[in-house]
């Protein structure tokens, strides 16, 4: 194995004072040598840029990146790997959930194995709400159906990428970056690793219940554009149907006579019609809105300080 390929460690933070000491020394217990960490300060409101202030002073090998507020993690990912200056880069979360044991491994599977990329998977969901789960098992399901990535169930951002992989990733010009599908989607040979599922060594998840959801719909948006065909199947649908009712009606009162009846059925009609027209608009609007914050050509992040 040659000894001189550098590995960027990039982790985002937001609000881990309690984590980082604990993560470095995780890591330099794997004994790896040749390696940057690349921390990006993702507007915490803790003491996390101070610890990476200090831990900079006195490791040479520790970077920083430190944004003007919070813009989340992937805004975060995207500064840290594009200030990576690694052969080898991998992408980590600060609470030790990705085990940093495995990273000897991953590199023997890019440098020995010959293989792109090394992604890794949690085994089991053990130690989260049950209810998160099959929220979370029903996404995978519909990701799998409605757009052309097949998503990885279980699947984790700690990924260990050569560099050609991450100049390729950085060279996506798109503003709502969904970092699990373009991964998928970029291609490249990926050796996957499953562990189990870890605790977080301290702190809080940052992920409420609904961030959760809102984050999958973000996915289905950047990744399929299903949802609108199917509006139109189902306005084709409700028409032929709508045809045959009417069919049914004339024939009904053509031979039977014309008795006055049926309308509170009719008004569940109108509503039920009136309820998914306003469904596919919405539908319609959500892609909308995304082109619109596309075509705008916002930054992703604002960096305030940087080491
Ligand atoms: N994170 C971030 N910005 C955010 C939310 C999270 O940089 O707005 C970081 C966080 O510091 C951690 C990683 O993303 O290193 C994963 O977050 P967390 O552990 O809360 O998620 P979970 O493991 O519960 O899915
Ligand atoms: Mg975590």
């Amino acid at each position: 194995m040659s000894k001189t390929l550098l590995l960027s460690i990039v982790v985002p933070c937001f609000n881990e004072e309690p984590c980082i000491e604990a993560f470095v020394r995780a890591v330099d217990e794997t004994k790896l040598s040749d390696l940057e960490f690349l921390f990006v300060n993702d507007g915490s409101t803790d003491g996390t840029l101070r610890i990476l202030r200090k831990l900079a002073e006195k490791d040479s090998r520790v970077h920083y990146v430190s944004f003007s507020r919070n813009f989340g993690k992937e805004a975060a990912l995207l500064a840290g790997l594009r200030k990576a200056q690694g052969d080898l880069i991998v992408t980590m979360d600060a609470d030790l959930q990705d085990p940093p044991s495995l990273l000897p491994e991953m590199v023997r599977g890019i440098e020995e194995e010959g293989f792109d990329c090394v992604a890794t998977r949690r085994m089991t969901r053990e130690g989260e709400p049950p209810v998160r789960s099959w929220f979370a098992r029903r996404f995978y399901w519909v990701m799998r159906h409605l757009s052309d990535v097949a998503l990885v169930d279980g699947a984790r951002d700690y990924r260990m990428m050569t560099r050609q992989v991450v100049e390729t990733i950085l060279s996506l010009p798109e503003v709502n970056r969904f970092t699990k599908g373009i991964y998928q989607w970029v291609g490249f040979d990926t050796k996957w690793i499953a562990f189990p599922n870890v605790e977080r060594v301290a702190g809080q998840t940052k992920w409420s219940f609904w961030k959760l959801v809102r984050y999958s719909l973000e996915g289905i948006l950047a990744f399929s554009t299903k949802p609108l065909q199917v509006s139109s199947i189902l306005g084709i649908l409700c028409c032929g149907f709508a045809f045959l009712a009417l069919l049914f009606v004339f024939v009904r009162a053509f031979f039977f006579g014309d008795p006055v009846s049926g309308w509170p059925s009719l008004v569940c009609i109108i509503v039920f019609s009136g309820g998914l027209q306003l469904f596919f608009i919405g539908v319609l609007g959500a892609y909308l809105a995304k082109t619109y914050s596309e075509t705008k050509h916002r930054p992703l992040y604002f960096i305030k300080e940087e080491k």
